[in-house]
């Protein structure tokens, strides 16, 4: 059953070939023998999800037409879920038992998803390594002394070891689409403000934007056809129709212009990864696409930019834990100034630490408009480069990260070298557009990602050439070893 896409196990749900909680027990026990190697899962909600998977087996006997209806997904711990620990990967949350859910999981949960459990993650999203994590580092599954990418790392090394079918994630410069690529996912970050961050424990308000890792390109669409939604509770979130996903992803790429920005092809990515993404180029033209040489000439700013301006939000919205309300309280306080000290002391870890010392002083009177306002305006050039972009083609194709999956500890001690892994992904963050990353071969046995980033709510059409892709070539079957 764990071999199957989400497209499978719902045929598998309505032929009744397995009910909802076979399917779901099948899941927890894969998680019990075999989570020890990848650590992907902070928190498994064994009893809660044979209870869904109870309902959600009434559902479909009693003809419910949801497609989710049964089927068992995990959630990133940086989305609360109501009763359950959300930890967001911090010392500072590891007593937080959140009082609501957030949006996403709501949706889910109406669509009758299956809960497995919350996945382990970079401490509040920072981190491109999944080694930041209070709860400890994850693994990759293809391949253990090296890591899965991250943030969202616990959710593509569980999708990626087949220990959930499927998982949501979060990505504010590339925590979707990097550790997609590094784990032979389809990873999919959405337009920002298509799908609610209510509930979505903040990191970089302007930047965070909820999604999707996957298997295939199909699956994501089935997936953001439930994530998505208009939702008052965001004021960012965009009353946009709500569109079928899975609508178009047989369209044919006859006529599609494909941009290849000049930028992403230049020192510092890997020749091998970059063969590999030639070779998808010359797939896209077998299906009928025509190339395009684009550029991005801003791409050089968008790293910098963004460690000003993530590091500032950050230090504004991790104000809130100050060991008062919520969260990490340290033992016998002397006084206010020593509870907020030693609470937030000893709650946050370093990356944490050094990202709202940086936001702090980016923000403070003096440098506010030498380092605030001037990433402000750099993220404006670097948007108005992919708005003169889409006014040529349709879709920008590139690769997701520099290099395949690294070492443990190879970029721990040297954060601009652990920055860098973004360099591909950040602007589109800064742009608020939808990025995805998807299977393009192997280096060393190791997974390659290839990245398509598509206009503000053209998350079909990505799904479209993602999933066109996937059709005629095979990398995104390839499993893990040791998972099937
Ligand atoms: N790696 C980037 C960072 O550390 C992006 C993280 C993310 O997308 N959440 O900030």
């Amino acid at each position: 059953m764990h071999t199957k896409t989400i497209a499978q196990l719902i045929e598998g749900l309505r032929s009744k070939e397995f009910s909802s909680v076979e399917l779901t027990r099948h899941y927890l026990q894969r998680i019990k023998e075999r989570d020890g190697t990848y650590n992907s899962y902070i928190t498994v909600t064994e009893e809660a999800a044979l209870a869904q998977a109870e309902a959600a087996d009434q559902r479909l006997a009693a003809g419910d037409d949801s497609p989710l209806c049964g089927v068992p997904i995990a959630h990133k711990d940086i989305f609360c879920t109501t009763g359950i620990r959300t930890s967001c990967g911090s010392k500072m949350l590891d007593n937080f038992i959140a009082p609501y859910d957030a949006t996403i999981v709501e949706n889910y949960q109406k669509a009758g998803a299956v809960m497995l459990g919350k996945t382990n993650m970079d401490e509040f999203a920072m981190g491109s390594s999944n080694e930041t994590s209070y709860y400890g580092p994850v693994k990759n599954p293809w391949n253990t002394n090296c890591v899965p990418g991250g943030s969202s790392g616990g959710s593509a090394a569980a999708v990626a070891a087949l220990l959930a079918p499927a998982a949501t994630a979060s990505d504010t410069g590339g925590s979707i689409r990097q550790p997609a690529a590094l784990c032979n996912l389809t990873g999919l970050k959405p337009t920002y403000g298509r799908v609610s961050r209510w509930g979505m424990i903040a990191f970089a308000s302007s930047l965070d934007q909820a999604g999707t890792l996957t298997r295939t390109a199909e699956d994501s669409a089935i997936m953001l056809n439930a994530m998505a939604s208009f939702d008052a509770k965001d004021s960012t979130c965009v009353d946009q129709p709500l569109e079928d996903y899975t609508a178009g992803l047989s369209n044919s790429l006859q006529g599609l212009t494909i941009g290849i920005p000049e930028e992403y092809f230049g020192e510092g990515l890997n020749p091998q990864t970059a063969e590999r993404v030639q070779a998808a180029i010359k797939v896209y033209e077998s299906l009928g696409a025509t190339t395009k040489s684009i550029s991005l000439p801003h791409t050089h700013l968008a790293v910098p930019a963004y460690y000003v301006i993530a590091p500032a939000e950050c230090s504004a919205n991790l104000s809130r834990f100050d060991g008062v309300r919520y969260g990490h309280r340290c033992d016998d306080p002397k006084d206010l100034a020593d509870l907020y000290k030693r609470s937030r002391g000893e709650g946050f870890g370093d990356e944490v630490k050094r990202r709202i010392l940086v936001g702090t002083y980016a923000l403070s009177a003096g440098y506010y408009d030498a380092y605030y306002n001037k990433a402000q305006q750099v993220r404006r050039l670097i948007k108005q480069d992919f708005v003169d972009a889409f006014n040529q083609v349709d879709v920008v194709l590139g690769p997701t990260s520099p290099s395949p999956a690294f070492e443990f500890g190879a970029k721990s001690d040297d954060p601009v070298a652990m920055y860098l892994e973004d360099i591909y992904t950040i602007a589109t963050n800064l742009a608020g557009l939808p990025g995805l990353s998807i299977p393009c071969g192997m280096v060393d046995n190791k997974p390659v990602g290839l990245q398509l980033i598509g206009n503000y709510f053209a998350e079909g059409k990505l799904l479209n050439v993602a999933h066109q892709f996937q059709l005629a070539t095979d990398f995104h079957q390839q499993l893990a070893p040791e998972t099937a």
